[in-house]
């Protein structure tokens, strides 16, 4: 699929493996994620930016998809609206459809959506900053992250948030648990803020350009994760990159 986005850059979809992820059944009729004629711009005193143009894409359960495009050509923008994160920002309109399971989510109102994201849907963040507070320890925020939805004691989320951070890879997790973000390294700052998206086991992750500030040899292993984790947990990834390497490795 092709897409011209915001200021005549093009942004290209890449449907990655329709079926895959492990997730057994039979092939679901209706997509976990339709998205349909998703236009959105910024309307300012300077004038305005249409950021996202007219993007139309479908995802089934399990799947993988792969959006790749340079800086500025609306990829976060996209990522951002399917969770309704960018419709409260001035000056913003947003247009078309996106379905979960056959919900609207476009329109929907505010506490549905709180239910959806860090649940049904979770993101990565491009900008760590927005996912990881750095006064609190790691543990903390994925606990807070799983509490958010589910009425689970301290104690347990506790445990589970260690297991969580052992499964994302991240060594002596009973320990790191209790980390600060600035006391772990960038790697595995990245690992913590998956492992806090996973928290809830999401039926879709939305994966912002997760390695990109990432070196080499960490980002082959964040992007092994991924796979690993979509396989695993039958979870269908949105990845977004301006790297058409990555994009190859993700597929
Ligand atoms: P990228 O493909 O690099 O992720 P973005 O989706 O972040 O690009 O941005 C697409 C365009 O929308 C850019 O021109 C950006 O400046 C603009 N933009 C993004 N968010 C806002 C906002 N809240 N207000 C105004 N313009 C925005
Ligand atoms: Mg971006």
């Amino acid at each position: 699929m092709r897409h011209q986005g915001g200021l005549g850059r093009p942004l290209h979809f890449r449907e990655l493996d329709p079926s895959g992820g492990g997730g057994g059944g039979a092939r679901e009729a209706q997509p976990l994620l339709r998205v349909q004629d998703l236009r959105v711009s910024f309307h300012g005193e300077a004038g305005a930016v249409q950021a996202v143009d007219g993007v139309s894409f479908e995802l089934a359960a399990g799947g993988a998809l792969g959006i790749v495009g340079e800086s500025g050509s609306g990829k976060s923008v996209t990522a951002l609206s399917i969770l309704g994160l960018t419709r409260n920002a001035p000056g913003a309109r947003v247009s078309g459809r996106v379905e979960l399971e056959g919900r609207e989510l476009l329109g929907m109102p505010e506490p549905g959506l709180r239910a959806i994201r860090g649940n049904d849907v979770a993101m990565v963040f491009q900008d760590p900053l927005s996912s990881l507070h750095p006064l609190y320890r790691v543990g903390a925020q994925i606990v807070e992250a799983i509490r958010a939805h589910r009425p689970v004691p301290k104690a347990r989320a506790r445990a589970r948030a260690i297991e969580l951070l052992d499964l994302v890879g991240i060594p002596e997790p009973a320990r790191r648990v209790d980390a600060y973000p600035h006391e772990i390294s960038g790697g595995q700052r990245q690992r913590a803020m998956i492992a806090m998206a996973l928290a809830n086991e999401p039926r879709l992750l939305l994966a912002d350009e997760p390695t990109t500030a990432l070196d080499v040899t960490v980002q082959a292993q964040i992007l092994a994760l991924l796979a690993r984790l979509r396989r695993e947990l039958s979870m269908a990834l949105v990845f977004v990159t301006h790297d058409l390497g990555v994009v190859a490795e993700v597929a």
